[in-house]
């Protein structure tokens, strides 16, 4: 079904990309849950070999279900193209490996979630690609930074776990006239919330995992830009394998379908627990961009939408307290991730950066008394009771 790109958000999220009608006359996409396509005869192998005709033939290369949802994402995002992986990190991964050989640079944003970091530190460096790690928001760093062999330029916005919000305009801006890839990880943000291509960044990545399946219940990764930069990387995921698999393709399609109510509820909630925690006399920092005590409020006001459902804050610097009042909550549930309907709250010192030396740690601003609670779309002030009797 041709999409006109002038249907609204939810309509294109409900509607695009579907496999309608089909053979089954079944509203939703089908999955097809196939690890091989077979041919009625050698003539169709053949043409598949000339490239004379468009079809499935190995999953790893491609599946019916999966292509559907790329579909979806690409319209959602004002996207050429979607290509979707079995996880964030195999998105991260897979798209930095195609696009940098041995004696590339990379320019890597500091505050970025702790595996992208481990991979830019530990992997690329494997394989002669040096990765300089700067100020997420120094574009001065930044610019500093960039070398005769920069190829990519990688960074999150809004960051995880300090929800620091990058000027895109002002970040394209700095790679003007340089040969060098902008990817921005808008995990956190959604194309709900904001669509980066259309500042002029190269490639979009997400974890799939989050907002856009929505309901804690699949793993996934997806990169989007133009074709030209897509499909090579569509090419290394064939080599590499970390294809998503039907079912959750399928899980995707359907996530994506309630997006913007998602998110509207999430970017509401978000704020009500933002304030809320920000009037509380135990708590002693904030980060949210829809705060007007946030470093990067204007940017955010002027470049998104929303500002979606991650609030962290800082509480005393006192482990074993943090850890008393995670254990008193009751409907917030104790976990890593975010982005899903039902509120998680961690506490990324003891759950996410367990393997670093405390050092390590405080120099990426990750303090014994921070929180990061991603609110999911239960009602407001059952959240904030929670909290509130926790926080004793
Ligand atoms: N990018 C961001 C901003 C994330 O928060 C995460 C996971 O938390 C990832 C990437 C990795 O995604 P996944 O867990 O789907 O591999």
């Amino acid at each position: 079904m041709k999409e006109k790109q002038n249907k609204g958000f939810s309509t294109r999220a409900v509607h695009a990309g579907e496999i309608r009608p089909n053979e089954f006359g079944s509203i939703t996409t089908p999955i097809v849950q196939s690890s091989t396509f077979v041919f009625e005869d050698v003539e169709e192998i053949k043409q598949l070999a000339d490239s004379t005709v468009e079809r499935f033939e190995y999953a790893r290369n491609g599946h019916p279900t999966q292509f559907a949802a790329e579909r979806k994402l690409a319209d959602l995002e004002n996207a050429e193209d979607a290509v979707l992986f079995s996880t964030g990190m195999s998105a991260i991964a897979t798209s930095l490996f195609s696009l940098l050989e041995a004696g590339d640079h990379v320019i890597v944003t500091d505050d970025a979630y702790k595996r992208t970091l481990d991979f830019c530190k530990t992997c690329l460096g494997r394989f002669n690609i040096e990765a300089t790690f700067v100020g997420v928001c120094d574009y001065d760093a930044i610019e500093e930074a960039i070398r005769p062999n920069t190829r990519v330029f990688f960074s999150e916005s809004p960051t995880n776990p300090h929800l620091n919000v990058v000027d895109l305009e002002r970040l394209v801006s700095t790679f003007q006239g340089q040969d060098v890839i902008v990817i921005s990880d808008s995990t956190l943000a959604t194309p709900y919330n904001q669509r980066p291509l259309e500042y002029g960044v190269d490639l979009v990545i997400h974890s799939a995992t989050k907002y856009l399946g929505g309901h804690n219940d699949l793993l996934g990764g997806v990169v989007l830009g133009k074709k030209t930069l897509t499909t090579p990387i569509r090419e290394y995921l064939k080599i590499t394998g970390g294809v998503i698999d039907p079912n959750s393709s399928y899980l995707l399609i359907r996530g994506l379908k309630t997006l913007e109510l998602r998110m509207k509820r999430h970017n509401e909630n978000g704020q009500i627990v933002a304030e809320y925690l920000e009037r509380h006399p135990k708590v002693k920092r904030v980060y949210y961009p829809g705060l007007p005590s946030h470093p990067q409020y204007d940017v955010a006001q002027r470049q998104m939408k929303g500002f979606g459902g991650v609030v962290t804050f800082e509480v005393e610097d006192d482990s074993p307290r943090v850890l008393r009042f995670l254990s008193r909550l009751s409907t917030l549930s104790i976990g890593p991730s975010l982005g899903g309907v039902e509120s998680l709250i961690t506490h990324p010192a003891t759950i996410t950066y367990y393997g670093c030396t405390r050092e390590e740690r405080l120099k990426l601003g990750i303090r014994d008394g921070l929180i990061r609670l991603a609110v999911g779309v239960e009602n407001a002030e059952d959240i904030v009771d929670d909290i509130e009797q926790a926080l004793l």
